[in-house]
């Protein structure tokens, strides 16, 4: 189905809705840069209207059942880059087992855009302030992608994300899933955010999964990209002193690099990375 679309406050453009995943891979190879894969719209629409991206297609993911599958097997949890937030939140096994995604997801937005965004659709705009990258590394995802040229591939979520906005997706690659692993027994992990009001984006994001082989930390807002940690050889007991606390921070310090914006000043960002890191080691660990 093709038609031309022209609302008032967005550019003109064709919108496709491709029924199977590999008709949206053709439509993508056909028309590369000049296209934009829609799952929520959340983020396209807002880029749309400020005239920041004008591509001549829209190709709707939204009907692509590879894209709708939404499952939690003894070994993985599956969720398509094409389900909603609110329904992954009804998944009994994200809070349970994935407890810092969960957390992530239902502070996301509001309610309603909850309807509507997706977990792919917020990797895909690789926001360096990304509500679901924290958490998705301490979950250890991998992110499936396709395309016609280069048929299916895997990036583990710490190569993903390559620059502000950039991602180590191609134009024609479409995000099929988001898979990670079941974590062992004893595994905890958290996520929390500083923001400024119901609605906004994160000044600082953390989020920490612990278990008895490795412990991830992953932030966001403060740096270009978020930024992943295994900081598993510096917990050598349950009990973290002042001194491994200061080892853990040495590292993070050294891997942020946080702006001065209308959120916050660089210095408070620093600031609250730490008491975070403090506050998310404390909710896994001890
Ligand atoms: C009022 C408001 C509040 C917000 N609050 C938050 C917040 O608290 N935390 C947060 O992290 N974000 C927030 N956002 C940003 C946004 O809602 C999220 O990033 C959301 O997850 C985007 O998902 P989407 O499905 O709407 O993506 P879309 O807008 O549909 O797409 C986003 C980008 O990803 C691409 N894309 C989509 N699907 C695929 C795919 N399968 N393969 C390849 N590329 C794809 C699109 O082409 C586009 O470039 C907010 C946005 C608004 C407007």
């Amino acid at each position: 189905m093709t038609e031309t679309i022209s609302y008032v406050g967005l550019p003109k453009f064709e919108i496709e809705v491709p029924n199977s995943l590999e008709e949206a891979l053709n439509l993508l190879h056909i028309h590369q840069t000049n296209c934009k894969p829609l799952a929520g719209g959340t983020d396209l629409l807002v880029d749309l209207r400020h005239r920041l991206i004008q591509p001549n297609v829209i190709i709707d993911v939204k009907n692509i059942p590879e894209l709708k599958k939404l499952e939690f097997t003894p070994n993985e949890l599956t969720i398509g880059a094409a389900v909603p937030i609110s329904e992954v939140l009804t998944l009994s096994q994200i809070k349970t087992y994935y407890t810092a995604l969960y957390q992530a997801l239902n502070d996301m937005c509001d309610e309603i855009l909850r309807n509507r965004a997706t977990i792919g659709g917020n990797i895909a705009t690789a926001s360096p302030a990304a509500d679901t990258a924290g958490p998705l590394y301490t979950h250890q995802a991998v992110v499936e992608v396709q395309s016609k040229s280069k048929g299916s591939r895997l990036i583990a979520i710490d190569k993903f994300f390559k620059g502000v906005k950039k991602s180590d997706l191609a134009p024609d690659e479409l995000i099929v899933s988001i898979n990670m692993p079941k974590p062992t027994i004893n595994t905890k992990s958290a996520f929390m955010k500083m923001k400024r009001g119901a609605e906004d984006l994160a000044l600082v994001g953390a989020a920490g999964s612990h278990n008895q082989e490795h412990t991830y930390l992953g932030f966001t807002a403060v740096a270009p990209t978020p930024v992943f940690l295994d900081i598993s050889n510096l917990i050598i007991e349950k009990k973290i002193s002042e001194n491994v606390f200061q080892s853990i921070w040495k590292e993070i310090d050294s891997k942020i690099s946080p702006i001065t914006d209308v959120r916050s000043s660089r210095d408070y960002r620093i600031h609250i990375t730490e008491i975070l890191t403090r506050l998310i080691l404390k909710e896994i660990i001890l």
